[in-house]
């Protein structure tokens, strides 16, 4: 394993038991019920875990921050992808801020989030602009001194509990730019919550902006720097995303194994037929294999290279394996996995979301390409 620093290790030991007492007990109820559970954001709150990302002087992490959230990441969705999923949205959301803001926006932003415990949402898949970001039709219109925003934000996760918005609106033909918004602000209105096959616990959102009139001190950046930052907000969300599979199957497979270890079926343990085996061993490789990845991606991203490529060959690897994984381990488990008393029929679903947001598996085969060919070597990093 990559050498991990004091500090992460006392992080990573205080987690461990973190998650043991108080996520693993509820992460069943949480998926039954379906509902937002405001204790565990108070916890990562307490836990520091809501602010790894921000600059250090407002409390975020000093030394190999990317990593450092996955590695969190990854041990709460051992337990439960639906709280680690907070720690991923919350860096995504405050991305806009921490790469763009200026001196007055990171004085006026930055304590509310880390002082405030303030959840930001990060609002720019639309109806008809989900794979393909410039197809978003929000647009933001100058009036006076500020803007006048319309446009149906989807699929924003933590929509409805956000006190802050990242929002992404066209300024002019072509021209994409991040405003900062308060949930309160007049005209936004919060349409439907989903009901979603997995991460039931993580609150998704419609989120309607009518005539909301922003001041022209909340636009991030310059007029049309929108689209640079979201594309570099992947390179940081996407080894989160993978670090999120890792734990969901390394969940899965640490039930199974333990499951497979009692089962009896021809007189003897599950694990001892090979079929069986094979799977676990071929669960426990791509465990592996996706870790080095991830590891590399967020490592990468912390010592500032170019991680584009590899970010997209972490999300990819470690989701695609999630889902093989937990199919795989509900097999083991057999009818038994297959019924919502046994963790991993969870899983399995929480698995299946890892391959489609912060860009799909296909978008990502695209940039690994694209990358490929623009470098025209196997690796643009
Ligand atoms: C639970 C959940 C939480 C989310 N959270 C957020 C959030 O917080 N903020 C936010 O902004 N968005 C969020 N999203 C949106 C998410 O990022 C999008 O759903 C995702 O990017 C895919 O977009 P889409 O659903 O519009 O699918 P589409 O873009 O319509 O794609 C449909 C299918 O076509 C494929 N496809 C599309 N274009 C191509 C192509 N050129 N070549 C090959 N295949 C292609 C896709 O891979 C996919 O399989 C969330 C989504 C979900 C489900």
């Amino acid at each position: 394993m990559t050498e991990i620093t004091e500090e992460q290790k006392m992080l990573l030991e205080n987690l461990r038991r973190v998650v043991k007492d108080k996520i693993a007990p509820n992460a069943a109820e949480t998926d039954k019920k379906g509902t937002f559970n405001w204790d565990v954001v108070s916890l990562f709150w307490d836990l520091g875990l809501l602010k790894i990302m921000l600059p250090e002087e407002y409390g975020g992490w000093p030394q190999k921050p990317c990593y450092t959230l996955c590695l969190s990441i990854e041990e709460i969705a051992k337990a439960c992808a639906s709280s680690a999923l907070l720690l991923v949205i919350q860096a995504v959301g405050s991305f806009p801020l921490i790469s763009a803001a200026n001196k007055q926006q990171r004085e006026k932003y930055f304590p509310r989030i880390s002082q405030g415990r303030e959840l930001i949402a990060y609002l720019v898949s639309e109806p008809g602009a989900g794979s393909d970001v410039q197809a978003i039709s929000s647009t933001a219109r100058r009036s006076g001194a500020g803007y006048i925003i319309n446009g149906r934000k989807v699929f924003a996760t933590n929509g409805s509990v956000a006190g802050l918005y990242s929002v992404l609106a066209k300024t002019a033909e072509k021209e994409f730019s991040f405003f900062i918004m308060d949930r309160n602000t007049e005209g936004i209105s919060i349409g439907k919550i989903e009901d979603k096959c997995g991460f039931r616990g993580s609150n998704t959102a419609e989120v309607i902006l009518e005539d909301v009139m922003v001041p022209g001190k909340d636009l991030l950046g310059r007029p049309g720097d929108g689209f640079s930052v979201a594309m570099a907000d992947f390179d940081m969300s996407r080894p989160a995303v993978a670090a999120l599979a890792l734990g969901i199957a390394e969940g899965a497979i640490t039930y199974a194994l333990e499951y497979a270890m009692d089962r009896i079926t021809f007189g003897k343990p599950l694990v001892d037929h090979q079929a069986l085996q094979f799977m676990l061993a071929d669960a426990s490789t791509q465990i592996e294999a996706g870790r080095g990845l991830m590891q590399r991606a967020a490592l990468s991203y912390d010592a500032g290279k170019s991680n584009t490529q590899l970010a997209s060959m972490a999300k990819c690897f470690c989701s695609d394996a999630a889902m093989k994984i937990t199919t795989d381990m509900v097999q083991i488990l057999g009818g038994y996995g297959y019924i919502k008393d046994y963790p991993v029929e969870r899983m399995f679903r929480d698995a299946k979301l890892t391959q489609i947001f912060e860009g799909t598996n296909q978008i990502q085969r695209m940039i690994i390409g694209r990358e490929m060919i623009k470098s025209g070597t196997l690796f643009s990093y």
